[in-house]
């Protein structure tokens, strides 16, 4: 089988290459407990990733949904780390941005991955201000949270940048560089 584009990146992540050995059993998706509420089960997810439909199995909830309760991948009959490819299909949306529009999670990532890249360190309080750009309106409503812990002094707002934050940047571009030449 010839494995080209969005397969084959997923197919680079720790544990994707493993999607291929599915043989469509259905253990996974008759173990799921999420599974009543994902738009396909695991085993219709694989499918669809195999069969030259990826970007249809990114646009779907499941991998998002995905609680990582990992009783999948106890009872795969192949020995497939499904979870962990529930974990890469998100790295791989996330990289593409291929996702559900209304998902907001992958959001959340995004303002995770700039803060730390920015400030070498996580800043809730920034995280959450990026996060807020995108998810106003449930933002709105969290605000009272963020308040409390502002008040409380479990959230500062100012954020105190790594000490030695060029040399982490400089790390950082260079694994950037090592993926982009791989
Ligand atoms: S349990 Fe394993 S082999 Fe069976 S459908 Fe799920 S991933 Fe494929
Ligand atoms: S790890 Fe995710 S896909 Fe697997 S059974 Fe749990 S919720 Fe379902």
């Amino acid at each position: 089988m010839e494995v080209k584009g969005l397969l084959k990146e997923l197919m680079e992540f720790p544990g994707g290459e493993q999607i291929l050995k599915c043989i469509q059993c259905g253990t996974c998706t008759g173990s799921c407990p999420m599974a009543y509420v994902m738009d396909y089960g695991p085993r219709r997810l694989f499918a669809l990733a195999k069969g030259g439909s990826i970007r249809k199995a990114l646009m779907a909830n499941t991998y998002w949904i995905c609680a990582s309760c990992y009783f999948c991948t106890v009872r795969c009959p192949r020995g497939i780390r499904i979870t962990d490819i529930m974990y890469a299909l998100k790295r791989l949306a996330v990289k593409n941005g291929i996702f559900p529009s209304g998902e907001k999670t992958p959001h959340l990532y995004l303002a995770f991955k700039d803060t730390v890249e920015r400030y070498g360190r996580l800043s809730e309080a920034k995280m959450m201000q990026k996060f807020a750009l995108k998810d106003p309106f449930g933002s709105v409503k969290k605000g009272a949270l963020g308040l409390k812990l502002l008040m409380k002094g479990r959230m500062e707002l100012k954020v105190e940048p790594l000490r030695n934050l060029e040399a982490f940047k400089r790390v950082i571009d260079k694994a950037k560089e090592l993926e982009r030449a791989s």
